[in-house]
């Protein structure tokens, strides 16, 4: 009798629980540090019961790291990505000097990083990034316990910051300025001469040379499209995290055309306070970005979170600002009515309690695209 009641319970709650749609929630997490097997299945175990349902996880680029923590993850229930940056190489012997990108100015971001010290931008123009990218990616792809690929910083330096940055760095960014312009490195100069006709050293504004542009856009389209191939081949999974737009935002700041991409699906980091937006803009987002997809593409809207809420109004650093816990489920509700197939957070770590109280309510609310 016993057993039957328990057959019964448990029935019970898990038709309940498959009427209770959820929206999809993904998180982006850094680790493991020190964390042992059982810490990392207690804290993974933990963002399950609240919500999560994938991580892109950031672990330096030692497969090894992966396939322990992606055994883990999996274990507990999560998709699990492995989130490396592509064109920044901070750190990294692999690299050599020369496949560094260059400024308007003739400066590397190998010694000379734009704005700040993880800015070493590699070109993405070389045929050795590609071979070091395949190497890489394919590598962790063929890890049975890693269900895809996240690319990050797929893109050039900010050739303009996102404007609640200005005042950060000192800067009024109402052009293309050459000492933030990339990548005028003698490969890039002289395929576009080949390509264009054009001698873009000698031109005066290159801001104005619509063909330019293009070629960079291009450029990273190319590259991501390349690594789409190698991921696929592997049948994995392969995304991104994107600037807001692409046309609004990406393309103007950073060069990425990523409606042009072939990857499963698209994470826009749309950071609100960096624009000094609210969470209506949020939604703007997710529609315009959706759209440029032509709904054929997943698009989850990364969510920044505010990790000290009560400090925030004295916080001068607009890193450190993000969602409040009373704008997050605005945040939430304003992207799901937009056309997003699901959220990201940045970061699990940042929440506080009463993030995850009203999260974990939000996520079961019906906020259907209007
Ligand atoms: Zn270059």
């Amino acid at each position: 009798m016993n057993k039957l009641v328990t057959i019964l319970v448990i029935f019970f709650m898990v038709s309940c629980s498959a009427d209770r749609t959820k929206i999809p929630c993904y998180a982006w997490l850094g680790g493991p540090g020190n964390a042992t097997d059982s810490d990392l299945k207690a804290q993974f175990t933990d963002l399950k019961d609240k919500g999560i349902d994938g991580l892109m996880y950031s672990a330096g680029r030692d497969p090894e790291v992966y396939k322990r923590i992606g055994k883990i993850a999996r274990e507990t229930g999560l998709k699990f990505y492995t989130w490396i940056p592509t064109l920044t190489q901070n750190n990294n012997p692999d690299m050599k000097p020369e496949w560094y990108a260059v400024n308007g100015i003739g400066e590397s971001a190998f010694d000379k990083p734009a704005y700040a010290d993880h800015y070493h931008f590699v070109c993405p123009n070389r045929s050795e990034i590609y071979e070091y990218l395949d190497k890489l990616y394919g590598s962790i792809a063929e890890i049975p316990e890693v269900d895809g690929i996240h690319l990050d910083f797929i893109r050039f330096p900010d050739v303009i910051l996102a404007k609640g940055l200005w005042k950060k760095y000192g800067l009024v960014m109402d052009r293309e300025f050459p000492q933030f312009d990339y990548c005028y490195c003698d490969k890039c100069v002289s395929d576009f001469k080949a390509k264009s006709g054009i001698d873009i050293k000698a031109v005066k504004d290159p801001s104005q040379v619509e063909e330019w542009k293009q070629f960079r856009y291009d450029l990273i389209t190319n590259l991501v499209n390349h690594l789409a191939d190698v991921i696929h081949s592997k049948n994995k999974e392969i995304n991104a995290a994107v600037f807001p737009g692409p046309n609004s935002i990406a393309r103007k700041i950073v060069r990425q055309e990523w409606d042009k991409w072939n990857i499963d699906a698209f994470f826009p980091m749309n950071y609100n306070d960096f624009y000094l937006e609210g969470t209506k803009w949020i939604g703007d987002m997710c529609r315009e970005g959706v759209a440029a997809l032509d709904d054929k593409k997943p698009l989850y809207s990364g969510l920044f979170i505010c990790p000290d809420p009560a400090g925030k109004s004295a916080e001068a650093d607009p890193e450190n600002h993000g969602l409040l816990p009373e704008e997050l489920e605005a945040a939430i509700a304003s992207s799901m009515e937009n056309g997003a197939a699901g959220i990201c957070l940045f970061t699990p770590d940042r929440m506080t309690e009463k993030d995850w109280e009203i999260f974990r309510q939000a996520i079961y609310k019906d906020f259907t695209k209007k």
